[in-house]
């Protein structure tokens, strides 16, 4: 188990301007920012990240989507991050999604899911690696 995780903040919550209330969120569920920056992924970044999903019918769509604007990345600290992690932003797909995770409110659709969470330790430390070097986190 590790106290670490990463999550990003996806393009349609940052346009939608829900970037204040889902840190807020995040935050108040005891989660403690370790590094965190506002980019945006070229196609080739965002193809690169999501590369396990490479052969799914929806990766093309997910790389236009992951690259079509801003996000917020950070990495987060928490005993038990990326099990917690999961369970405060709720099932992939929002219709799903328990009532007061962050999907619930503020995603629309499984496609554009407002908010990424790593799915395990090792993951959560290549994500990680992908945003930040070394003197980027505290
Ligand atoms: P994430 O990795 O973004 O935290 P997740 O782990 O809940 O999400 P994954 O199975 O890893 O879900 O899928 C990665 C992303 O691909 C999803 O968050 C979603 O944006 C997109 N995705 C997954 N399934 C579908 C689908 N059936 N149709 C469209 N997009 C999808
Ligand atoms: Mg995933």
């Amino acid at each position: 188990m590790s106290n670490r995780t990463f999550t990003m903040i996806k393009p349609d919550a940052t346009s939608k301007g829900h970037s204040g209330a889902i840190l807020d969120q995040i935050i108040k569920g005891g989660f403690s920012i370790k590094a965190m920056k506002w980019t945006r992924l070229t196609k080739e970044q965002a193809g690169e990240f999501y590369e396990v999903h490479k052969e799914r019918p929806f990766y093309g769509e997910l790389v236009d989507f992951m690259s079509s604007g801003p996000i917020v990345a950070a990495i987060l600290e928490k005993d038990n991050a990326v099990a917690d992690f999961r369970k405060l932003i709720g099932a992939t797909n929002p219709a799903q999604a328990e009532e007061g995770t962050i999907r619930k409110r503020f995603a629309a659709s499984v496609g554009e899911n407002a908010v990424h969470g790593s799915d395990s330790d090792e993951n959560a430390a290549i994500e990680g690696d992908f945003f930040f070097s070394k003197l980027e986190r505290f």
